[in-house]
């Protein structure tokens, strides 16, 4: 599979929205005992500086949330990250704004990628999805928080 090429509509949004991501990882009990079983990666981009910006039906949220979207959907494609059969989830988060202090309590929108480790395969954070999730955020100059 090839790598999408970067997009340069994408990557202007990239700028303009300032997205960034942060990562959580996943556990579940599993037989009594707590288990890493993956991550979250949540993509969060923000289009005003005004605190007082909360609106569920704004279009420009609804377009950041898209652009969001459109990123989280070449991950899974991507040809580093496809070999690793790996299951996602992707969560939009529709009509969700949330605040965030690291943003100064800017208003933003946020799309969830629930990456699960394919345990079967014996797979885990140490064979590095993690990194290859890093790798190819970090093309599309899109950093960690
Ligand atoms: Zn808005």
């Amino acid at each position: 599979m090839a790598t999408p090429t970067l997009n340069s509509r994408l990557q202007f949004f990239v700028t303009e929205y300032g997205i960034f991501w942060q990562f959580w990882p996943q556990f579940e009990q599993i037989h009594g005992e707590r288990c890493l079983v993956g991550f979250e990666v949540e993509l969060i981009g923000s289009h005003t500086s005004d605190l007082n910006h909360v609106d569920p039906a704004c279009p420009t949220c609804r377009q950041v949330r898209s652009v969001l979207l459109e990123i989280a959907d070449l991950m899974p494609r991507d040809a580093s990250l496809s070999g690793n059969s790996l299951t996602y989830n992707i969560d939009s988060h529709s009509n969700s704004i949330v605040c965030l202090p690291a943003l100064g309590n800017r208003s933003a929108v946020w799309v969830s990628i629930y990456v699960f480790l394919n345990r079967a395969n014996g797979q885990s954070l140490e064979t590095d999805p993690l990194n290859e999730v890093k790798t190819f955020l970090n093309r599309w100059g899109i950093h960690q928080r």
